[in-house]
């Protein structure tokens, strides 16, 4: 079914919840620094160096327990898709695998796009395969091993494309400035949010 617009939520921090059984250690919310968001111009790691272009989707690391207290997401977590759709592209990125999944869920004519970094995934997952709302793509890349100086963690990015928008060349550069891929706030997906003031 065609739907339009995304006042429907995913079911993306359920599905995290459950296949990283993070029920058992009482979760109550991700959290996020303020540099780890939509459109940030710092990093959040090291010294919190500029950034080449604003942050193109959030970056999901931490998450709340229901005392209050802070964890991080370990190396290894697996990856849930937010939503039904069907995987278009598979590129490298410093972290790991960058993977795109095109969904049924349209907006004055454009497409929502959902995009998953910084994760390692299976060789079955290849574009042209369907994927079904909460089904495991991957899971967050060591980045010990890339000897990179920031912690595990999954970059979320979601955009409306345009027809017409050509698959093949899809990378993180066409996305950021191509006209017609608009960048838009992962968080509006994904209830069960909270933000960190300060820093
Ligand atoms: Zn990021």
């Amino acid at each position: 079914m065609r739907t339009t617009g995304i006042d429907q939520q995913s079911c993306f921090a359920e599905a995290f919840v459950k296949h990283n059984r993070l029920d058992n250690a009482l979760f109550s919310a991700f959290s996020f620094d303020p540099c780890m968001l939509f459109g940030s111009r710092h990093e959040w790691w090291a010294e919190r160096r500029k950034r080449r272009s604003p942050h193109e989707g959030i970056d999901i690391c931490c998450f709340l327990d229901q005392a209050g207290r802070e964890n991080s997401l370990p190396a290894g977590s697996k990856v849930p898709t937010a939503f039904v759709g069907k995987v278009i592209r598979i590129v490298e990125d410093y972290l790991g695998k960058s993977v795109f999944i095109e969904h049924d869920i349209y907006e004055h004519g454009y497409r929502l796009v959902t995009i998953y970094a910084h994760i390692v995934t299976e060789a079955e997952l290849e574009p042209g395969v369907y994927v079904n709302e909460g089904d495991v793509i991957g899971r967050i890349a060591d980045t010990l091993q890339r000897k990179s100086s920031s912690p595990p963690h999954l970059h979320l990015s979601a955009a409306w494309f345009a027809p017409g928008v050509s698959e093949e060349d899809l990378s993180w550069e066409t996305i950021s400035y191509q006209k017609d891929i608009k960048l838009i706030d992962p968080l509006k997906l994904i209830p069960n949010t909270i933000i960190k003031s300060g820093q």
